[in-house]
């Protein structure tokens, strides 16, 4: 069938064209539409990113809170920046 949006031939049973036009319902669909479980699966991968960014975040200010204070405890013996 021709797409009466674009034009081009679609071949028979095909739901959507190519440039996005819904032959079910007859309305052009925008190109961005994702499915329910599209956008599940975008969230699932969003939520992991930000536990990752979160665990990056947190181990490298640990470790800089760490280092340091072993740096100032192991360079004089007590609490001070400037050399005795
Ligand atoms: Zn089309």
């Amino acid at each position: 069938m021709n797409c009466p949006q674009c034009g081009s031939t679609n071949p028979e049973g095909n739901l959507r064209c190519d440039c996005g036009f819904n032959f079910q319902s007859g309305k052009p669909e925008p190109p961005g539409t994702i499915t329910y479980a599209q956008s599940l699966s975008v969230a699932w991968l969003l939520i992991w990113r930000g536990l990752a960014v979160n665990f990056l975040i947190g181990w490298v200010i640990g470790f800089i809170i760490v280092s340091s204070s072993l740096w100032l405890v192991s360079g004089s013996g007590h609490f001070s920046l400037r050399p005795s």
